[in-house]
């Protein structure tokens, strides 16, 4: 069979790796000049190792990607180093990578609350049956069984960092998924995620998969036997088609879809993101911590700080040190139109809070990263919505990160989809 997969991105190259181990012809598309997507990273000529455009780490509990690795031969390229993740109360920062760490912070008080926030954690990590709580919100849920402190305190900030204006619509087995999988070990590669996209490329390649960077595709169109890829490269006959991109995207490209599907497609919600990497001359966090949570109400302009090379060495960076600020917001936010100079300017005296001593010359170089699909949106009784891998026509698969619920989006799940969309192509033929 010969089969065309749209996106060079973990879930793509996952598939393409075990549509290719089966026998079939499989040649990738991707738009931009490099693979792996959204966790793609970039490199200045005297770093030894790349930084994620968008700041990533794998848990330990990541076993669809730590498995992959592991047939490929690339496990010892994996490395957990032992990062910070911190939360901020009165001005003062506190350990909040665990269940354990967060019993500790002192903004839940003693008593009732730290108890109610305890028994909530464990009873959410224990159990497996996530069903019911996708017919209620974050909101409701949290505010009925961890108690109004504990929710406002301790989650609200998360969902609302996260989702924005829809944050009182997200259902609870998003806060579930999040728990159950999320550990707190996290884990990078050797070189960074583009380190391991480019050596799984390789590796791909070297079985026989034809590869296209530049080669965008501008339309999927059924034919009596097969489907017709138009890309930038020309036109190509495929016997079945898998997509990657954003459910926006795959609409566009298919519009021959029956228009339930269509519809489902463009009824689902997400969150873009903007994200600034800067490079300074100086540590950030003498602290030396990774992970800074930080509520909104806390009066940031950003809701994510990650000092990269407080988890990975300054070393791989020629001595740079690598901070990233980030946010999610809704497509067409302010964000998304500034120059870089001018996020700069709004989001540099935030860094003086974190350190006193930061002032503007310490930073050596800016780059802003802008996605408008970074984040799916889980509504209340989202698996009625979520589209089907294989699509009405035939012949077409769709694998995205708006399908991999309720687990939250995330490179181990790109893995996943891509595998399980692979299976359901094979099955087909034979
Ligand atoms: C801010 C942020 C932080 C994140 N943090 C983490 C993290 O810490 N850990 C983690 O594991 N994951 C994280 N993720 C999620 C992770 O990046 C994604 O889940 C994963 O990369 C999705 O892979 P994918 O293959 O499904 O999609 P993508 O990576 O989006 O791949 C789709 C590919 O399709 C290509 N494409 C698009 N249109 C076309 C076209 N018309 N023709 C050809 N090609 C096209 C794109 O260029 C892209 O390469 C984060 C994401 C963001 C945005």
């Amino acid at each position: 069979m010969k089969i065309g997969i749209i996106g060079a991105g973990f879930g793509g190259m996952a598939a393409a790796y075990d549509l290719r181990k089966a026998g079939h012809e499989v040649t990738v598309f991707e738009a931009a000049g490099f693979v792996g997507g959204l966790a793609s990273g970039f490199k200045e000529p005297y770093w030894d190792w790349s930084v994620e455009k968008f700041y990533h780490h794998w848990f330990a509990s990541d076993k669809h990607m730590l498995g992959l690795i592991e047939e490929l031969g690339l496990s010892d390229g994996v490395i957990f180093p032992r990062p910070y993740t911190v939360l901020l109360y009165k001005g003062k920062w506190y350990p909040f990578d665990s269940i354990l760490k967060a019993l500790l912070f002192p903004g839940l008080g003693f008593g009732l609350n730290k108890i109610r926030f305890g028994l909530v954690g464990l009873y959410l990590r224990l159990t497996n049956n996530w069903k019911p709580f996708e017919r209620v919100t974050v909101e409701e849920w949290m505010r009925k069984w961890a108690g109004k402190k504990v929710y406002e305190q301790m989650w609200q900030p998360l969902v609302i960092g996260k989702f924005g204006p829809h944050y009182k619509d997200v259902n609870m087995a998003w806060m579930w998924a999040r728990l159950k999988a999320r550990t707190t070990r996290l884990g990078t590669f050797k070189g960074g995620f583009q380190a391991f996209a480019d050596r799984f490329a390789e590796i791909l390649r070297g079985q026989g998969v034809e590869i296209r960077l530049g080669a965008k595709v501008e339309s999927i169109k059924r034919k009596q036997a097969g489907l017709s890829v138009r890309s930038e490269v020309g036109v190509e006959s495929f016997d079945q088609v898998l997509v990657t991109t954003s459910p926006n995207l795959m609409a566009k490209l298919c519009p021959e879809l029956p228009e339930s599907y269509l519809k489902g497609l463009l009824e689902l919600k997400s969150m873009g993101a903007v994200v600034m990497v800067v490079s300074l001359k100086h540590q950030l966090s003498e602290q030396g911590y990774y992970w800074f949570s930080l509520p909104k109400g806390e009066g940031f302009p950003f809701l994510a700080l990650v000092e990269h090379t407080n988890f990975v060495s300054p070393e791989h960076f020629g001595g740079d040190h690598i901070l990233y600020a980030g946010d999610y917001l809704v497509p067409g936010h302010e964000y998304f139109s500034l120059s870089d100079d001018e996020l700069l300017e709004r989001f540099a005296p935030a860094f003086k809070r974190i350190n006193p001593k930061f002032e503007l010359d310490w930073v050596k170089k800016v780059w802003v990263f802008k996605t408008n699909y970074a984040q799916p949106v889980p509504l209340v009784n989202h698996s009625k919505n979520i589209p089907s891998i294989e699509t009405p026509v035939d012949g077409l698969y769709f694998a995205s990160m708006s399908q991999v619920y309720p687990w939250d989006r995330g490179t181990n799940f790109a893995v996943e989809i891509g595998r399980r969309a692979a299976r359901l192509m094979i099955e087909k033929t034979v």
